[in-house]
C-alpha cells in the first residue's frame, strides 16, 4: 500500500477545509452538531450549495456533472466534510440511482434524470427490501407484469428510508417466475411516486421519529421506458449498488469527528467535579475504540490504494460494514455513558417536576444523544446486516 499526498492534493485539502468553513450555513451546524435531525429544507439548501460549487456528485464522471476526482481526492474530500460535520449529499440519488442510470440507463433516461439529481430537485428512496425479503433479498415478490408498453406494478416494499419526501423510487421486481435461479427475472425499474396506486406508510422507529416508510403499489402503471438496462438484469446492478453502499457505511472519517468530540466533552468539569476522561475505566474504552478505529482507518486505506490503481470494490468493502457500524455504535454508547441521565429525551409534560435548562446541574443539550444512540441501532442492519456480511467475508474474501 502506499498513500501519501501530493502537493496539489494537500492543496485541494485546504480548499476544501475552506469551503465547509466558510460556506456551511450556521443554522445547520448547530442543528447537525447538537444531534438533531435536519428538515428537507436544510438539506436540499446545503446539497444546493454544494451543487453551485460543483461538488454535488463526486463519484460522478465530469461528462455528467461529476468532479471526476481520483479515490485520493474523494478520500481527501470525506474527510473534510466529515471534520466540519457537515452532512453527505443524501445517498438515494446521486450515489445509488444515479451511477447505475449513467451505467445502464438509456441516452433519454440519462439527459432526464441526471440533472435533477445533480441539482437535488428530485429526492429518491430506494425499493429493495419487501415483508420477508431482507437478507434473502433474491426471494423478492414485487411483480412488474408487461401490459403493451406499460409495467403494472403490484406488490409491498418496506424500510424504505426517506419514502414519505421522496418524488421517485427505484425499485427491483420481478417480471419473470419462469427461472432457473432466483436472481434471474428480477428487473430495475423506475417509479414516480404520484403514480395513482402507490401508497406511503409510515414505521416509527424506536426514537419516535418517522424515517423509514413501507410503500404499496397497486395496479401501478408506468412506462416500460422507465425500465434501467434489460429486463431480467435488475440482479446484477443492484450488486454493484450495494458494494458501494457498504463502502459508504463505514464513516471512517465521521467516526473520527465523533470520538474527538467525545473527548472534548469526557473532559469536561461540572462544578469543579473530576472529569470522566480521568476515570481509568472509561479512558480504557476510549482508547480501545480509537485502536480499532485506527485499524479501520487502515484498512479502508488499503481498499482505497487498490481503487486507485483501477480495482473496483469488492467483499472486502463488508469488512469495512462490519467494522465500521461496530464502532459507530461503540461511540453512541459511550457518548451516553458520558452524558449520564442527561441523555433521556426531555419531554416536559411528563416530567413531574420540570426544570428549566439554566436550572439543570450538569451538561446541557444532551437529549439527542440517548435519540441518535437509538436510531443508529440500524449501522449494524441496514445495507446488509452484518451477519449476512460475515457470510460474505467467509464465502468470497477467506473462500471458506
Ligand atoms: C433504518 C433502516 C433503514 C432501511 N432503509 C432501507 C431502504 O431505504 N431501502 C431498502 O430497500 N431497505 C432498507 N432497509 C432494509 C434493510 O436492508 C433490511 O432490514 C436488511 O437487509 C435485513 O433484512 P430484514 O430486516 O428483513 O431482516 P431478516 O433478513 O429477516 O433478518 C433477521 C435476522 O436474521 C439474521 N439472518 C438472516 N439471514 C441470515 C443468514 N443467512 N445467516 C445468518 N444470519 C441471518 C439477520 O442478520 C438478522 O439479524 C432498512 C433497514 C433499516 C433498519
Amino acid at each position: 500500500m502506499h498513500i501519501s499526498f501530493t502537493k496539489e492534493e494537500r492543496e485541494f485539502q485546504q480548499e476544501a477545509r475552506r469551503f465547509f468553513a466558510e460556506k456551511f450555513p450556521e443554522d445547520i451546524k448547530r442543528k447537525q452538531d447538537s444531534g438533531a435531525v435536519l428538515s428537507k429544507e436544510d438539506y436540499v439548501r446545503w446539497q444546493k450549495i454544494m451543487y453551485a460549487k460543483g461538488w454535488a456528485a463526486i463519484n460522478w464522471p465530469t461528462e455528467y456533472g461529476g468532479t471526476g476526482w481520483t479515490p485520493i481526492q474523494m478520500y481527501i474530500f470525506s474527510n473534510e466534510i466529515a471534520r466540519a460535520n457537515a452532512p453527505d449529499m443524501l445517498p438515494f440519488g446521486v450515489k445509488m440511482v444515479a451511477p447505475i442510470i449513467y451505467t445502464f440507463g438509456s441516452e433519454e433516461q440519462k439527459a432526464r434524470f441526471l440533472p435533477d439529481i445533480l441539482e437535488s430537485n428530485v429526492w429518491w428512496c430506494q425499493g429493495y427490501s419487501e415483508p420477508g425479503s431482507g437478507s434473502d433479498l433474491a426471494s423478492l415478490k414485487m411483480r412488474a407484469d408487461r401490459d403493451g408498453d406499460s409495467y403494472i406494478l403490484n406488490g409491498t416494499k418496506t424500510w424504505t428510508t426517506l419514502a414519505h419526501m421522496a418524488d421517485w423510487i427505484f425499485c427491483l421486481v420481478r417480471t419473470s417466475t419462469d427461472v432457473a435461479r432466483r436472481q434471474e427475472g428480477i428487473s430495475f425499474v423506475l417509479v414516480d411516486m404520484q403514480t395513482p396506486g402507490v401508497t406511503v406508510r409510515p414505521i416509527i422507529t424506536i426514537e419516535g421519529e418517522r424515517e423509514v416508510n413501507e410503500v404499496h403499489f397497486e395496479d401501478v402503471r408506468i412506462p416500460v421506458n422507465n425500465l434501467v438496462g434489460e429486463e431480467g438484469k435488475g440482479w446484477t446492478y443492484g450488486k454493484v449498488l450495494l458494494q458501494h453502499e457498504r463502502t459508504n457505511i463505514a464513516g471512517v472519517a465521521r467516526s473520527q469527528n465523533s470520538l474527538k468530540r467525545l473527548k472534548e466533552k469526557a473532559a469536561q468539569t461540572i462544578h469543579g467535579g473530576p472529569a470522566l476522561a480521568d476515570d481509568q475505566n472509561f479512558a480504557r474504552k476510549i482508547a480501545a475504540v480509537e485502536i480499532d478505529l485506527k485499524a479501520l482507518e487502515y484498512t479502508q486505506l488499503r481498499t482505497l490504494a487498490a481503487v486507485a490503481v483501477g480495482k473496483a470494490p469488492g467483499p472486502e468493502s463488508s469488512i469495512l460494514k462490519i467494522c465500521g457500524s461496530e464502532i459507530q455504535q461503540e461511540l453512541d454508547a459511550l457518548f451516553m455513558e458520558a452524558a449520564g441521565y442527561f441523555a433521556l429525551p426531555y419531554v416536559p409534560d411528563q416530567y413531574v417536576i420540570d426544570f428549566p435548562e439554566d436550572e439543570r446541574i450538569g451538561h446541557g443539550g444532551e437529549t439527542n444523544t440517548s435519540l441518535r444512540y437509538f436510531n443508529n441501532r440500524k449501522a449494524s442492519i441496514y445495507g446488509g446486516s452484518n451477519e449476512i456480511q460475515k457470510n460474505i467475508i467467509a464465502k468470497h474474501v477467506l473462500g471458506l
